[in-house]
């Protein structure tokens, strides 16, 4: 606070908050820095960091944050991918960090259901649902916090089966940018409720900008009993359809997940990840699909393997399958969880989140690839991600021997390029990573005019004076 004019809102605000709120829930200065970089390193400069207690605290910030006009950005576990839980570089924005609202508040097994603090981290409340044989059944490769999973509707690898975090959220408790800081308590733990809008679904996937959620209603699974994992060796990636519809056909609703991963893909994450091994001796697969067939119902594993052989066998009778291991589940999946790391130890990552109906998405892939190699041949493509959804997250790597030759004007080509086929072939430039400074500009150019028009007004109503979130939708 030292550097600030005792006259500036700022300075004011920030000493109303220490006032209320407490000199202990106030970081400033140098105290901030944790805070002010998430994991995909996108960096901003805070006026400070608070960290509010409990709903109380959040309302009565919201108060003061009203009063002085000053920008407030809700703030998770940092894991989000498109920038938008950190500040810009004005030194004006405010991060409120809900990592001290940590209660899982009620768990009930009967009801399959927790209402839970948005602080609380997945892994933890995963942690105490476990006695109860229950989990909330979002599957991330980080540790998200409840209130992020929600502000950024996170999908993750269990979508076909569980379906994102929307799909599991029965109900919201949030604090409105409102100059009484009005708290709307949505909680009930209930799985229907037709009695007028559905109001919790405008803070779902909006990035904190409509509230700041406080808690939150969840429905749970019971965990899985019987599982089979298998890593499968592909010709090509318009098999992966035929061998998704195979399995499908087979299986039902037990099909749990369906990851493709490019054979380029796998050879960069076995390079950099020398423990791991290629699950095959050898191979000429030129994509590969880590599937996983599971249920909360004890005793299927044995039907699970031999149907699975079964199907695998006619698929490589036909031609469609190349090879096949079958293993559990933390046979493979590192292989997947590890790929965006190894492609970052390359080089530059330029990383894509797209989604597409499943009969779009080969095309699609296909012809990125074309352009990439036709147009930037310097670059490497890698493509993976959950192709049952028809979700792709590309990563296009500039590699360190050619960072020199790619500056920013390149690089805005290359996305440019890449969201305008993503646009050709009907699907959507942020599948499950959501909105923020990362791909703000495509908001712009992707998202209609009507949605556009609406988004506004709506954030008019809900945020008059504009103290929330680090994405406005103007
Ligand atoms: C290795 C790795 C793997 C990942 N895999 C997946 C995946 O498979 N699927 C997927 O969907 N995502 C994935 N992610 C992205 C990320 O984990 C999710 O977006 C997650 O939901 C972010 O949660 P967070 O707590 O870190 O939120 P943050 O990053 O802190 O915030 C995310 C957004 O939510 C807002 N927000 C945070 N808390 C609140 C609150 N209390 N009220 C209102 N708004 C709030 C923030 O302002 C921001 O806009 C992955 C990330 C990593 C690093």
């Amino acid at each position: 606070m030292s550097d600030l004019e005792p006259a500036s809102g700022l300075y004011a605000f920030l000493t109303e908050v220490a006032e209320v709120l407490g000199q202990a829930s106030l970081l400033t200065g140098t105290a901030c820095a944790p805070y002010e970089i998430d994991v995909a390193q996108c960096r901003g400069k805070a006026a400070a960091v608070v960290l509010p207690r409990d709903t109380h605290a959040v309302s009565a910030l919201m108060r003061i944050a009203v009063r002085h006009r000053i920008r407030l950005i809700a703030q998770g576990n940092r894991s989000g991918l498109v920038g938008a839980a950190v500040t810009d570089n004005s030194g004006t924005q405010v991060i409120v960090s809900l990592s001290r609202l940590r209660r899982v508040r009620e768990i009930d097994p009967l009801n399959r259901t927790v209402i839970v603090d948005a602080g609380v981290l997945l892994s933890e409340l995963n942690r105490q649902l476990e006695p109860h044989s229950l989990c909330f059944p979002i599957d991330v490769g980080s540790d998200p916090a409840i209130g992020g999973l929600i502000g950024a509707n996170a999908g993750g690898s269990r979508l076909l089966k569980h379906g994102d975090v929307r799909h599991n959220l029965l109900g919201i408790e949030v604090v409105l940018a409102y100059g009484d800081g009005t708290v709307v308590q949505l909680l009930a733990p209930l799985r229907k409720n037709n009695t007028g809008l559905d109001l919790k679904q405008m803070f779902v996937g909006t990035g904190g900008a409509f509230g700041i959620i406080t808690a939150a209603t969840l429905e749970l699974k019971r965990i899985d009993q019987s599982t089979q994992s298998m890593f499968v060796a592909l010709p090509d990636h318009g098999t992966a359809l035929e061998v998704l519809q195979a399995f499908e056909l087979q299986f039902g609703d037990l099909l749990c997940a369906f990851e493709v991963i490019s054979e380029a893909a796998l050879a960069i994450t076995l390079r950099n990840f020398p423990t791991l091994r290629h699950p095959f001796s050898q191979s000429s697969a030129s994509c590969y699909a880590l599937i996983e067939i599971a249920s909360s119902m004890p005793g299927l594993h044995t039907i699970f393997a031999q149907r699975s052989e079964q199907v695998l066998e006619a698929l490589y009778e036909s031609g469609r399958v190349l090879d096949a291991v079958l293993g559990n589940t933390s046979s493979f999946w590192p292989l997947r969880d590890n790929l965006p790391l190894a492609i970052a130890k390359e080089g530059i990552p330029l990383s894509f989140d797209v989604a597409f109906s499943r009969s779009q998405l080969v095309a699609f892939r296909d012809q990125a690839a074309q352009w990439l190699a036709q147009e930037h041949p310097l670059l490497q493509l890698y493509d993976f991600g959950h192709f049952a959804d028809g979700g792709c997250h590309l990563i296009v790597l500039v590699p360190h021997a050619h960072i020199a030759q790619y500056g920013i004007a390149k690089i805005v080509a290359v996305r440019s390029g890449i969201y305008k086929r993503v646009s050709e072939n009907g699907g959507c430039f942020s599948a499950e990573h959501g909105v923020g400074p990362m791909n703000a500009a495509y908001y712009g150019k992707y998202t209609t005019p009507e949605v556009q028009h609406i988004s506004r007004a709506m954030q008019q109503l809900m945020d008059p004076q504009a103290v929330l979130g680090r994405y406005r939708y103007t």
